[in-house]
């Protein structure tokens, strides 16, 4: 008899008549025949309302007491959860992250989870309760409630099935799983069957996120193999491992967009050592996330150097950077916030060439005009105008053969 943990997000429990949904998941994956442990977000939109509450009452409240609150939203979907699995004839019971036997650091708002204790989850499945554990929290070893940073119920669900080891663990979610693009630009885009967990944590960054990168991180290091899949459909959907099957075949896993992108160029920067850490000191002294940086190699004593940010940290960069330009003796600033990064992800980038040819010629033949390059060992980014994206992306998902098997009806119609 296996052990599955299934994780349910905000939407998938958005609702009394959602909760019901996954009441009734839980009792078919029991009857099933296996040990079910449950771990569940606060409603859709709980978090924010209590964050936004807290705003109205202090303007810095205390990470302690934001925990306190915050691990509310978890501990009332759960024990929704559990009533519902009761009233429909199950037997469940609901612990918060503590009783859970989850135990982290004490550092609020984003606690580290130093080890699990599940003595008492294991205690309740061998009486054979479907266990509820309110994801997103823990206690520090001073007992305080503390939780894991937003998104954080993948993570709870991550390290519980690790914990537990368990056979298998699902993340049910309001997708069908990770897909090859962004469905809403790309209409032929597909389901990703197998996807690697270095790519998943790619897309994430590039712009595709469906999980807490924390808790893929998580996955990775600990080798626990999840599914994400839908809570609203009875559908297979996308298995992440370490190696997936065709890992040398498939080339480019998806295309990931990132919209509302800025970019910023410091033109003519002195090629001399310490003017990058005199303009990245001041970006990070306000505060500010960069994430694209080039620079060009100098031929003329000065070079340009630019970076992307996003589009609402724009005129804050561009005020703390204008009386640098000068500091520094660089010739100039241009920024633009009408830009959009685009990039293509896949682990099989490591064993075949042509990948950024044959994005750059696809690029160049619709017309798109490449701002920036850059690139990792599974990743080549580009940024491009905003207004191209669309455009860029269909063109890179078809040249990547990426499209999905046809539908019947348009296979009938070909
Ligand atoms: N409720 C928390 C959030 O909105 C944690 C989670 O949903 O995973 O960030
Ligand atoms: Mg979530």
């Amino acid at each position: 008899m296996g052990l599955i943990v299934q994780k349910y997000g905000g939407t998938s429990v958005g609702s009394a008549e959602r909760i019901q949904r996954v009441a009734e998941r839980l009792i078919a994956a029991q009857k099933s025949g296996q040990d079910v442990v449950a771990v569940i977000s606060a409603m859709a939109g709980v978090t924010d309302e209590l964050i936004k509450l807290a705003h109205e009452l202090s303007p810095q409240p205390s990470p302690r007491e934001m925990d306190a609150l915050l691990a509310t939203g978890e501990q009332g979907a759960s024990a929704l959860v559990a009533m519902a699995v009761n009233a429909l004839g199950g037997k469940a019971v609901s612990l918060t992250g503590a009783a859970a036997g989850i135990v982290t650091d004490g550092v609020h708002t984003k606690a580290k989870i130093s080890h699990i204790s599940p003595r008492q989850i294991h205690e309740l499945l061998a009486e054979d309760f479907i266990v509820i554990v309110a994801g997103f929290q823990g206690q520090s070893t001073q007992g305080a409630i503390t939780t894991l940073g937003r998104g954080g119920s993948d993570l709870t669900a991550i390290a519980l099935a690790a914990a537990l080891k368990a056979d298998d663990c699902q993340i049910f979610t309001d997708v069908d799983g990770v897909h090859t693009c962004d469905p809403r630009v790309v209409p032929d885009a597909s389901k990703i069957d197998e996807i690697a967990y270095d790519e998943l944590l790619e897309m994430a960054g590039a712009g595709s996120k469906v999980m807490q990168s924390r808790a893929v991180e998580f996955a990775k290091k600990f080798g626990v193999g999840f599914e994400v899949r839908s809570s609203l459909k009875d559908r297979p959907g996308t298995q992440a491992k370490a190696t997936p099957a065709n890992m040398e075949d498939v080339v480019v896993r998806g295309v990931s967009l990132e919209r509302n992108q800025a970019k910023v160029t410091i033109c003519g920067v002195p090629d001399r050592p310490g003017c990058a850490g005199v303009i990245f000191s001041a970006i990070a002294g306000a505060s500010l996330n960069v994430d694209m940086i080039v620079q060009n190699a100098s031929s003329t004593g000065t070079t340009d150097l630019s970076f992307t940010l996003h589009k609402d940290d724009f005129t804050l960069a561009e005020k703390t950077l204008m009386p640098l330009v000068a500091q520094i003796g660089a010739e100039g600033l241009s920024a633009t916030s009408n830009v959009a990064k685009l990039s293509v992800v896949g682990i099989g980038m490591r064993s075949h060439a042509g990948v950024a040819s044959r994005l750059f010629a696809c690029l160049g033949e619709a017309g798109v005009n490449i701002q920036l390059i850059s690139t990792s060992e599974i990743k080549i980014a580009v940024v491009i105008a905003e207004e191209d994206l669309e455009c860029a992306a269909r063109a890179t998902h078809a040249a990547f053969g990426l499209a999905g098997p046809r539908r019947p009806s348009s296979a009938a119609a070909g």
